[in-house]
Parts: structure tokens; C-alpha cells; sequence
């Protein structure tokens, strides 16, 4: 297997930071069906995710509205524990009306709020789970044009509730330039609704290296994904995961074809304890404080 997580090369201090918190991580796979999200996911992780417990197990029936499905990957480096949880939501935007998609998705994070709010709540809190969601990566279609009313409706609906990262999905269906132009324009269309996709922080007091990293990182946004659970063999015999053309391989892993590799440094290296730390001060704060009042406490 190719380097799938790396959370070995975690910076130290989060690595400690992580470890005695108890790592755990959730990320929310939201978008249009055969936009590659169930690819994206095996392309994160590999094979080791499994059924997260406590959830429905997904059925041959065909569902009717959007689904729910966890799936986690426990992970162990240099005796250090890791338990990843992917959150994928089949049949979202795929119903004759999808004027509310976004909202058994929204019901599915305000439920992980006040499961942890009611944690919180318990004589004993040493025990706590955080199954909070800490980002949220949207599905872009490769239109080349500009987001759809679907698009703008579900980030308005959910950016107070979670950090979104959007990505333009098979961004191998598009040239250089047609990407570097959808990137603008759907920056364009986000500021002009208002939405607030997830802002990484930047901290003066960083060393040069990792400013300039962050800033590498940030500038992709939102990051042109290819996904690819396959191997393919390149010319001079090296095998890849990639997708195979007439004209040559596009490779998942190499930075000078997609953005996966920085999109996957963001999540689980550069901005993991940030993206959870906005979750709880923010998010969570803003979602606690409103249900509190409405509740006349
Ligand atoms: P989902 O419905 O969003 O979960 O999409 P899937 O992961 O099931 O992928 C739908 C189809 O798109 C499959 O045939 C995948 O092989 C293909 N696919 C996934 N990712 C990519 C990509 O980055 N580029 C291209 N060209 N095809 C992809
Ligand atoms: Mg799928």
C-alpha cells in the first residue's frame, strides 16, 4: 500500500496532542451521485474501514431519501491508536425533488451536537466521544460553468453548522485552464451567497516552512480531486493508483496532476486539530448557546 494516511509524519506536537485527547476524527462526505464520492473515500483509507458501530447497515432496498453511512478505520503507527470515521451520504441531490436534501443532513450533525451536549451534561465526563463532524467535504460536479442552485442551498443551509472544504470531483474531465477558471468562478458564486466555507487560520509565529506550506495548501481551495482505488501501470513499469487514458495516466498521488494529496495533507496533517478546534470553540459554542435559549435556560 501506498503511504494511505501518514499520520506518522504528523507534526510532533499535534501527534502528542492527539494521542492523549484519544484521536478521533470525522469527516462528512457530501454530494451528487457518480460524482466519485465512495471512490474518494477507499482513495483516503484504502481498505481498512469497516461499518462504524451503532449505525443502520445499508440495505438492498432502494432508499427513498438521503442516507447516513459511517464507516471507520481504526489506525495504528508507532503504537499510537488513530480511529478515522468517513461519513458518506448516498442519495443526496438524486430525488425528483431536492429542495431539502441539505436537511437529513443538517438533522445528522445538530443529532452529533446534542449527543455531545448531552455528554456534557453528565454527572461523570470523563468518558466523553466526540462524534461531532469536524469537516465537511462538498462535491463539486466538473461542469466548468458555475454551482448549482443545489450547491448554494446546501452550503447555505450547513455553513454555521460545520466546516466546509469544497472540491471539484473528477477533475480529471477538465484541462488546466478549464480548472483554474471553475475554481475562480466558484470562488465568485461563494462570495457572492455569502457562504462560509472553512477558513484555515494563519499563525505569524509558525516557522517559514509551515506558513509557507499552509499557504500552498490553502491556495488550492477548492481542491481539484481525482480518486482512484485501481492500480495502473505507467510506462516505465511502476504501478500507481491513477486512471488511464490514451494519452497517459493521470496519477492520485502526484501533486502535479491533482489536488487529493493536499486535500488529504489539510485533513489529517496541517489541519486536523484546527478543523476540531473550530468545531468545539465555534460551531458547537454557537449551536449550544442557541439551543440553550430556545430551551428559556
Ligand atoms: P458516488 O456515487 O459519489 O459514491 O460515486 P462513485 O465513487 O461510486 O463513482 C462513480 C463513478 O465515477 C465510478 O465509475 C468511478 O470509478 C468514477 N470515478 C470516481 N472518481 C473519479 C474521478 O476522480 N475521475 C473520474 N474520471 N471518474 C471517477
Ligand atoms: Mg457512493
Amino acid at each position: 500500500l501506498q503511504g494511505y494516511v501518514g499520520f506518522a509524519n504528523l507534526p510532533n506536537q499535534v501527534h502528542r496532542k492527539s494521542v492523549k485527547k484519544g484521536f478521533h476524527f470525522t469527516v462528512m462526505i457530501v454530494g451528487e451521485s457518480g460524482l466519485g464520492k465512495s471512490t474518494l473515500v477507499n482513495t483516503l483509507f484504502g481498505t481498512t474501514l469497516y461499518p462504524h458501530k451503532g449505525d443502520a447497515e445499508p440495505s438492498d432496498e432502494t432508499p427513498t431519501t438521503v442516507e447516513i453511512q459511517s464507516l471507520s478505520a481504526d489506525i495504528e503507527e508507532n503504537g499510537v491508536k488513530l480511529r478515522l470515521t468517513v461519513v458518506d451520504t448516498p442519495g443526496f441531490g438524486d430525488f425528483v425533488n431536492n429542495e431539502e436534501s441539505w436537511k437529513p443532513i443538517l438533522e445528522n450533525i445538530e443529532a452529533r451536537f446534542d449527543a455531545y451536549l448531552e455528554q456534557e451534561n453528565r454527572v461523570n465526563r470523563r468518558k466523553m466521544v466526540d462524534n461531532r463532524v469536524h469537516a465537511c467535504i462538498y462535491f463539486i460536479a466538473p461542469t466548468g460553468h458555475s454551482l448549482k442552485p443545489l450547491d448554494v442551498e446546501f452550503m447555505r443551509r450547513l455553513h454555521t453548522k460545520v466546516n466546509l472544504i469544497p472540491v471539484i470531483a473528477k477533475s480529471d474531465t477538465l484541462t488546466e485552464d478549464e480548472i483554474k477558471q471553475f475554481k475562480q468562478r466558484i470562488l465568485d458564486d461563494i462570495a457572492y451567497h455569502k457562504i462560509l466555507i472553512y477558513q484555515a487560520p494563519q499563525y505569524e509565529y509558525d516557522d517559514h516552512e509551515t506558513v509557507a506550506e499552509n499557504r500552498e495548501i490553502i491556495s488550492k481551495i477548492p481542491f481539484a480531486i481525482v480518486g482512484s482505488d485501481k492500480e495502473v501501470e505507467l510506462s516505465d513499469g511502476r504501478r500507481v493508483r491513477g486512471r488511464k487514458y490514451p494519452w497517459g495516466v493521470i496519477e492520485v498521488d502526484n501533486e502535479e496532476h491533482n489536488d487529493f494529496v493536499k486535500l488529504r495533507q489539510m485533513l489529517i496533517r496541517t489541519h486536523m486539530e484546527e478543523l476540531k478546534e473550530y468545531t468545539n470553540d465555534v460551531l458547537y459554542e454557537n449551536y449550544r448557546s442557541e439551543k440553550l435559549v430556545t430551551m428559556g435556560v
